[in-house]
């Protein structure tokens, strides 16, 4: 094992012995994937909201963890230790040839598409980087398409092999905020905002498709804060932006909270308390917010939303509301590239249509 000094953090690092390759993925419920190759275990970016250490990924291997990088706590250490998977390229290429394209497994959703990362960030080091590009060269040889999810600009590096796979790959990034303060304290050391937009920009000059995750938004963002974040979106071209609020729940709750107050949001952190004390005041919010983002997309022609109602969120809901957040969960996103099937995707309705406010559809 060794130990490297990132930001003010000491990462130990090492290789994680897993031979798994591919998973089946959950996400295919947000419409992101059907598959996911995680090409290390752990993350420096040790972003303070991440479910990731709650999964049975990092939940159930707290041996292998403690022998492989002395970890006591997974979820407590998280963003200071990080097991590569360096043979990952090399174990997939074999499975791939050894396959019948035919018989490679399809989710409920049927697209088989295959997403980088969604347990670690892809590109957060040379390393990584590294071990990204061999899997994404063997997936685009197998003709299997791929979603690349980063909050790291170094993925800027890998420009040519995307332009190789055209419409088989698209890249995209979580930028939450462009309140670098207040997304550093969440993520203490993913990098700024504005570079992921910048990376972003430069794949798409380049011919790259590209999406943005607006995830987790935070509960003191208006209209305005949310006009200027689609102005942006919308010049990186007819990109399509996946929108999910904050759910202030779970063991990473009271980190967040910590987080933003030792950064001097106490309005954040006072609002982040109340909704996990009232999870009516909660559901308000984050149905205000869907909305908000929705409607602020009309002004961007070629902008599209892609909501990410959350199950609680619709179970707290009845009739034709819960109609509607439920189609939205249901709905494939607008990407040509996510429609690999011939089935005509269902397309999501918006909340509230023209004059409607979101109370009058509680
Ligand atoms: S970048 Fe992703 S995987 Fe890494 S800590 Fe942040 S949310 Fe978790």
């Amino acid at each position: 094992m060794d130990t490297e000094s990132a930001n003010q953090s000491d990462i130990r690092v090492n290789t994680d012995p897993t031979k798994s390759v591919m998973s089946e993925s959950h996400l295919h419920t947000k419409s992101l994937c059907d598959h996911v190759i995680n090409v290390a275990t752990g993350c420096r970016h040790g972003c303070e909201f991440c479910y990731v250490p709650t999964t049975p990924a990092i939940d159930n291997r707290d041996e292998m963890l403690a022998d492989q990088a002395d970890v006591d706590d997974p979820q407590a250490d998280w963003g200071s230790y990080l097991l590569y998977r360096d043979d990952l390229p090399e174990r997939l290429g074999r499975i791939l040839e050894d396959r019948d394209p035919s018989d490679r497994k399809h989710t409920d959703r049927g697209r088989g598409i295959v997403m980088l990362s969604s347990g670690t960030d892809c590109y957060q080091d040379r390393r990584t980087a590294q071990i990204t590009r061999g899997v994404v060269t063997e997936l685009v040889t197998h003709d299997i398409p791929a979603r690349i999810l980063t909050r790291s600009p170094a993925v800027v590096r890998d420009i040519d092999l995307f332009q190789e796979a055209g419409d088989c790959i698209t890249v995209g990034s979580s930028i939450p905020s462009f309140e670098a303060p207040l997304v550093s304290a969440i993520e203490p050391n993913a990098p700024p905002p504005m570079k992921r937009w910048e990376a972003l920009d430069r794949l798409q000059q380049a011919g790259v498709p590209v999406f943005v995750s607006l995830s987790p938004t935070y509960p003191t963002m208006d209209e305005d804060d949310f006009h200027e974040l689609l102005s942006y979106f919308r010049a990186l071209g007819e990109t399509i932006v996946f929108h999910e609020p904050i759910n202030p729940r779970g063991a990473n709750f009271q980190q967040c909270l910590e987080a933003a107050t030792d950064a001097g949001y106490d309005d954040v952190a006072a609002e982040l308390q109340r909704m996990r004390d009232d999870r009516q005041y909660w559901a308000e919010y984050a149905l205000e917010q869907l909305n908000t983002v929705q409607q602020v997309a009309k002004r961007f022609n070629g902008l599209q939303v892609h909501s990410w109602p959350d199950n609680e969120l619709i179970r707290s809901t009845s009739g034709q509301l819960r109609s509607k957040l439920t189609a939205m969960q249901q709905a494939v996103s607008a990407e040509s590239f996510a429609t690999t099937e011939p089935d005509t995707p269902p397309k999501q309705p918006v909340l509230a249509e023209s004059g409607e406010t979101v109370q009058q559809l509680m």
